[in-house]
């Protein structure tokens, strides 16, 4: 179903459905996006960056309400809602406060007679193609920059996100983001086709899987618009000794399964020296056993939540199901629940075959797949022996080891001793299959700007 609803996955139910935007209505969007900009660009961008900060406001007010929507549309445990809204809001804030120092002109030396300024101006209407994993936080990253800079948005959600694609363009208008400014349109892949090959569009901002970044890249490099994509990930953490075992185990397995584990840079395989190996397994092993089904919306300990969709389950099972099949061990966990509910219970995989079609796979879902290595040479060769390459992580007890590991990782944000730093003041995004160009802290300022040359002749 690629409808825009509104879907229970901890019960199947469909609880709303939404039209899909008509032809006429994308017209109106694209002449509206255009429209608001001409007068966007005119204002200060101190006048923005308030704008933009009232913004940040209303997802704090608003906070239970925005959290509520998606625990019940894409399955995610409600205190990770709200700790997902808050980070939405710290990073809209972060460009309504930082946004105008980041954007400033600035004189280059000049070797024939004359001044030389690089001014930081908006390029026009964007467009935004995002997916349901963060409904919030993946459209703060793209859209407080780029309002701030004086670009103007269309933001196309996943097709389950409908209510909390609604919700921010409420806020949106509610803070005072003039009308066309920021719109949320219901349009179908055929429709993003036509808005990117629209000449009032001047760049698109797709976060999502790398088959819909080749499809929307590709669209983007033929009608000569500029792309960022931010993609997938199967991000390698790699633990070389540890004075706790179990302790690093608990760390990995917290961050695996959280968001049911649709997470773009989690660790998604856990490479860990021969000599811990055993008690790091047994330990995930125990942490897997016997959990229980639960509500997103009123969760206990001991309970998982569902996956995303019914499809998205089933796609997980039978990933597994294949590793299994092409000679992995299922330790514990990887049972899909009857439908149309979409539980998929946490699992741990071991011995996937380096040269198995899974072992290339990214699984979005909640399972640790583990590793063997007996050198901190097989460590990195098997991390950088990967199609992706969004994040990654050294554990060690000895730092300078870590880092001296960690340097080789072929991916766009490397770590000592944790596994991902996120905050709204530090960049992410990846190299490889895992896309290019960086969203967040200052470097989420500079894709889409005219560095515009001004030169005034002596
Ligand atoms: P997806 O690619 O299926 O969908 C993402 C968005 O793209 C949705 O809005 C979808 O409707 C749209 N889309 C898909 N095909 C399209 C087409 N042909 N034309 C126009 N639009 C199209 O991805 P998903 O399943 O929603 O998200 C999961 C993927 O996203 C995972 O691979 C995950 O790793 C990745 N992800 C990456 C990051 C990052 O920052 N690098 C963050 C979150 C998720």
């Amino acid at each position: 179903m690629s409808q825009y609803r509104v879907q229970n996955p901890a019960t199947g139910e469909v609880v709303e459905t939404f039209e899909t935007a008509t032809d006429q209505q994308i017209e109106e969007a694209l002449a509206q996006a255009h429209d608001a900009y001409i007068g966007w660009r005119e204002r200060s961008i101190q006048d923005r960056a308030a704008v933009v900060r009232r913004v940040a406001e209303l997802f704090e007010e608003r906070k239970q309400e925005l959290a509520e929507i998606i625990s019940l549309e894409m399955g995610k445990p409600l205190a990770e809602s709200i700790d997902e809204v808050e980070f939405a809001a710290s990073i809209i804030d972060y460009y309504g406060v930082h946004g105008p120092g980041l954007a400033t002109d600035y004189e280059i030396p000049s070797t024939i007679p004359g001044k030389a300024v690089i001014e930081q101006r908006p390029v026009g209407a964007l467009l935004g193609v995002m997916p349901w994993n963060f409904p919030y936080y993946q459209v703060a990253r793209f859209a407080a920059p780029n309002l701030v800079l004086g670009n103007t948005i269309m933001l196309k959600h996943a097709e389950i996100c409908a209510r909390s694609a609604l919700a921010i363009e409420q806020i949106m208008r509610d803070a005072g983001v003039p009308v066309g400014g920021y719109q949320n349109l219901f349009a179908s892949h055929d429709q993003i086709a036509e808005i990117i090959a629209d000449a009032r569009v001047q760049g698109v901002s797709l976060t999502g899987s790398e088959r819909a970044g080749a499809i929307i890249g590709e669209q983007a490099g033929r009608n000569l618009k500029k792309a960022v994509l931010e993609l997938g990930g199967i991000d390698p953490m790699i633990v070389l000794d540890a004075d706790d075992v179990a302790e690093v185990a608990r760390e990995a397995w917290g961050f695996r399964v959280s968001n049911g584990g649709q997470v773009c840079n989690s660790n998604k395989r856990l490479i860990v020296m021969d000599d811990i190996y055993d008690d790091f397994v047994a330990e995930l092993e125990r942490l897997a056993t016997g959990l229980e089904p639960g509500d997103p919306l009123d969760l206990s300990d001991g309970q998982f939540t569902p996956l995303s969709t019914r499809e998205a389950a089933e796609k997980v099972h039978s990933q597994v199901q294949q590793a299994v099949a092409e000679g992995a061990t299922l330790r514990v966990g990887g049972v899909l629940s009857d439908g149309p509910a979409a539980y998929y219970s946490p699992a741990v995989l071991t011995g996937v075959p380096r040269d198995s079609a899974t072992y290339r796979q990214e699984i979005f879902g909640p399972v640790a797949t583990v590793y063997r290595v007996s050198s901190d040479e097989e460590a990195i060769a098997l991390a950088n022996d990967c199609d992706f390459g969004l994040g990654g992580s050294v554990f060690s007890t000895d730092p300078a080891r870590a880092k001296r590991l960690s340097d080789r990782l072929e991916v766009g944000m490397t770590h000592v001793n944790t596994i991902a730093a996120e905050s709204a003041e530090l960049p992410f995004g990846g190299v490889k299959y895992s896309g290019f160009g960086r969203e967040m802290g200052p470097l989420g300022m500079g894709e889409f700007v005219n560095r515009r040359l001004h030169f005034i002749a002596e």
